[in-house]
């Protein structure tokens, strides 16, 4: 008998009747004589019409009625999804996030775990019932609901998990596990068997949608091993753990190593493309080119709680004595930090400052990327022939990120997905339902 979490995104449980499939999958687990912890995200896109319908009465919705608002999207669905596995002749019961224990600071919007105490989770499930817990959400020191951050139900699932010493926690989703790249542009991806949470760290942070960042960052750091699988179909998914070594102790799957098909054994191993459309560029030009105006721009960022990913500084050719920064940002991000560099204007002493929201960023992840100078020129001049220009780069020893048009960004990703030979001999990616908003 084993203890698993199992968490259902939003496209597997879209309406009634894929409730009642996934209750079907929960029933049979729960049958075969597992004990079983449920986390669910809210319906389909109902977290995305309930910030539509927000939208559309304030531009500016208190944060606080907001996490009312969005945490009811996941009530919805752990409501139903418990309804039909009764309907299965399995018990089941539905917690809200804090009926489950799950306490958090007080930002709402975004908030952390800071506790778990999930004794009505651990009673359910000593009564031989299922227990649901509705994702994304917990409850902090003002006995307010608070939201995890969109996406959050995966680190829900984690966070329980962990608390309650898992064997595994399984995230269901709308593909079989993770591809070489987004299968709804690289239909000829393959799948990635096992990967370790490094890799998978590099994949969320850049840009890959299938996991949330902060559960890929729990699970490392709690040990907790995930299976990414199909709530579709029944195929074995994508295993993450630590190293092959401690994995191949939990009985995993070994690495299976994912080297382009000359077969060299030193040749890097390339984990997958990931690509990110949600960024956006800001460049302030012409700031005086003296020791310390780097410093000003991003005291001015931080103090904003502005998030920066990539940055670029160049001397002005054209100005002497003035240099550029470039650099980019989560979307959200972009108005708070334009109003703050603006209304900060006389300390920055810039020339201008732009705001381009139509960037796309393409990585290629993968182990030994810096001692492998081809990885590069490969890397490049598969972006070359296909016509498109590059804006920034940056590198670190697993990854080569680019900022390009967003334009372009599914050509660059096929391109890059070509060059590298990764395309799958047989169709492997199937993608069962989402509408990828
Ligand atoms: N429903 C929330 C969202 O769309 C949380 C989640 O699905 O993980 O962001
Ligand atoms: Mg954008």
């Amino acid at each position: 008998m084993a203890l698993i979490v199992q968490k259902y995104g939003g496209s597997s449980v879209e309406d009634t009747e894929s409730l009642q499939r996934v209750a079907k999958r929960v029933a049979q687990t729960h049958k075969a004589g597992h004990q079983v912890v449920v986390v669910v995200s809210a319906m389909g896109d109902t977290t995305d019409d309930l910030l539509d319908m927000a939208s559309s009465i304030t531009p500016e919705a208190p944060k606080r009625e907001l996490d009312i608002l969005l945490s009811a999207g996941e009530r919805i669905s752990m409501a139903l999804l418990a309804m039909a596995i009764n309907e299965q002749n399995v018990p089941a019961m539905a917690y809200t996030g804090a009926q489950a224990g799950i306490r958090t600071d007080t930002r709402y919007g975004k908030a952390s775990i800071v506790g778990m105490v999930p004794e009505r989770v651990v009673r359910a499930i000593n009564d031989g019932h299922v227990a649901i817990v509705a994702g994304f959400q917990g409850v902090n020191e003002y006995d307010d609901v608070t939201t995890l951050g969109r996406g959050g139900s995966d680190t829900t699932a984690v966070a329980l998990a962990s608390a309650l010493h898992a064997d595994v926690c399984e995230i269901y989703t709308d593909v079989d596990g993770l591809f070489t790249a987004d299968p709804r542009i690289v239909p000829t991806a393959r799948r990635v068997r096992t990967l370790d949470f490094e890799e998978t760290l590099e994949l969320a942070a850049s840009g890959a949608k299938i996991l949330h960042l902060r559960a890929v960052e729990f699970a490392r750091r709690y040990h907790v091993p995930l299976h990414v699988r199909s709530s579709f179909s029944d195929l074995d998914g994508t295993w993450i753990s630590h190293k092959p070594a401690d994995a191949s102790l939990r009985g995993i799957a070994p690495k299976e190593a994912f080297r382009s098909k000359e077969d060299n054994v030193e040749a890097p191993i390339i984990s997958g493309i990931a690509h990110d459309r949600s960024q956006d560029k800001i460049t302030l030009v012409g700031l005086p080119d003296e020791p310390g105006f780097a410093a000003r721009v991003f005291e001015v960022l931080g103090e904003a709680e502005v998030n920066i990913d990539m940055i670029v500084q160049n001397v002005a050719v054209v100005h002497p004595g003035r240099s550029n920064i470039t650099f980019t940002l989560p979307d959200a991000d972009a108005a708070p930090a334009m109003k703050a560099l603006q209304a900060r204007a006389d300390y920055l002493q810039y020339q201008e400052v732009v705001h381009n929201p139509a960037i796309g960023k393409l990585s290629l992840i993968g182990a030994g990327m810096k001692t492998s100078p081809g990885i590069s020129a490969k890397f490049f001049s598969a972006l070359y022939n296909a016509g498109i220009n590059v804006d920034m780069i940056s590198t670190s020893e697993v990854r080569i990120s680019v900022v390009i048009h967003e334009d372009d960004l599914d050509d660059a990703v096929r391109a890059v997905h070509k060059a590298f030979d990764l395309d799958s001999d047989e169709t492997e990616a199937v993608v069962y339902g989402g509408t990828g908003r």
